[in-house]
């Protein structure tokens, strides 16, 4: 960890991380790849070796999101990252394969599955607008928020700097290329975001190298600037009617009313899952 880099990237590429206030339809919320074999201890070569303070607080502000959007009607999209087995996507090591579990959600969010206000679209490549796109050539993702008639999209998920990065980016030129018209806003929820952690001594010492090298907090940031740069909001806090959701302080206090709430099925904090 060098938190003099992250402290570093912080004062020269600052960040305007402002609060979302949620009082009518017409944002839907977009949950990238929160799959076992990103997300979930142990569960693959692309997951967690350890718990992971980033990824644990992603699913749980997730979670949350998700129970308020579901609860009110309001459209949520789920990204499920699916490979068929032995098909391999360069430059990473096999994940995420069909069949394995890694391309299915993590343990708190499976009730997506059988949400009615949840779309789940399983894509084979990091951008998931590009993995949207179906054999017909229409694209799910364009399809989804032009029947819903979204006027934004909030987004959370793993990792950062890379599938939410590239479909926020790619739906950043798809909504000015005006394939949506009625979208006007991209929002990141920067809580229910993480990426993977893989500093550079790990990396060589396991022999990737060292260009392999991916502290998190930096490289989180990273994603965050350049998503904010092409014109993404990013916001700490979601603010609904009714409840607050977002800001730690705030969270942890509305987290201790969820608990309370009935259906409100969730872990604690702590990753400490599989
Ligand atoms: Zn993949």
């Amino acid at each position: 960890m060098a938190p003099d880099l992250v402290a570093g990237l912080r004062e020269a590429m600052p960040i305007a991380i402002g609060t979302l206030a949620l009082d009518r339809p017409g944002t839907g919320l977009v949950i990238v790849d929160e799959v076992n074999g990103f997300a979930t201890v142990g569960a693959g070569n692309l997951a967690p070796p350890v718990p992971n303070a980033q990824v644990g607080r992603m699913v749980v502000e997730t979670n949350r999101l998700a129970r308020s959007f579901s609860g009110r009607g309001w459209k949520i999209l789920a990204f499920l990252d699916t490979h068929v087995p032995g098909k391999p996507e360069p430059p990473y090591p096999p994940h995420c394969e069909q069949g394995s579990g890694e391309e299915e959600l993590v343990p708190e969010l499976t009730w997506l599955e059988s949400d009615p206000h949840t779309t789940l679209v399983r894509k084979d490549c990091i951008n998931g607008f590009v993995g949207a796109i179906a054999g017909d050539g229409r694209n799910r993702i364009v399809d989804w928020v032009n029947a819903n008639r979204l006027s934004a999209i909030l987004v959370v998920g793993i990792c950062t700097d890379i599938c939410v990065m590239d479909f926020v980016l790619t739906t950043l030129s798809a909504r000015n290329h005006d394939l949506m018209p009625t979208l006007k806003e991209i929002i990141v929820h920067e809580p229910g975001c993480a990426t993977f952690d893989l500093p550079r001594a790990t990396a060589e010492k396991l022999g990737y190298g060292a260009t392999a090298s991916h502290p998190q907090e930096a490289t989180h940031h990273m994603g965050l600037y350049f998503m904010a740069s092409r014109g993404a909001r990013i916001v700490g806090e979601v603010r609904l009617p009714a409840w607050s959701l977002g800001s730690p302080a705030a969270g942890r206090r509305s987290r201790q009313g969820l608990r309370r709430r009935p259906g409100a099925r969730r872990r604690g904090p702590d990753p400490g899952r599989g």
